[in-house]
């Protein structure tokens, strides 16, 4: 069995965000050489999620405020976590969206359902952060 491991990092302007880096994983599991097995992407931030969906923008915007219902980014005092920080919203945002996503790989390509694409979700931005990808197989 092989291995491949690669960090992507991301720097968004905006403290919210949602990145499609399916060409990235792409392009890695190319370079990886790995005909099949398995690729995992994970947010290597507790403020930040990798997830699978849809590449439309409408239901980007619906995440956005689904979220914000969940757990609003303000008032900050409302939230125990705050004091020091002012990120308890994304924590949660993170914990609901999730830390990782895992696609098999078959014949050299991510093995995926026809809308399904990989999506970097920052919510606590303007600064550098970073993606795993781990590829095993051969
Ligand atoms: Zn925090």
């Amino acid at each position: 069995m092989r291995s491949f491991r690669k960090e992507l990092t991301f720097h968004t302007p905006t403290r919210r965000a949602f990145i499609n880096i399916t060409p990235q994983v792409e392009a890695a599991l190319k370079e990886s050489g790995i005909r099949e097995g398995l690729c995992l992407v994970n947010a290597m931030h507790i403020t930040a999620s990798v997830f699978i969906n849809d590449d439309e923008s409408g239901l980007h915007r619906d995440f956005e405020r689904w979220l914000e219902k969940l757990a609003p980014e303000k008032p900050y005092e409302q939230y125990d976590h705050n004091g020091y920080e002012d990120n308890a919203d994304a924590h949660i945002k993170r914990a609901i969206m999730g830390r990782e996503c895992v696609a098999a790989v078959t014949a050299g390509k991510l093995d995926f359902g026809t809308w399904e694409r990989i999506f970097y979700g920052e919510f606590d931005g303007k600064r550098d952060k970073r993606v795993l990808i781990k590829i095993i197989g051969e």
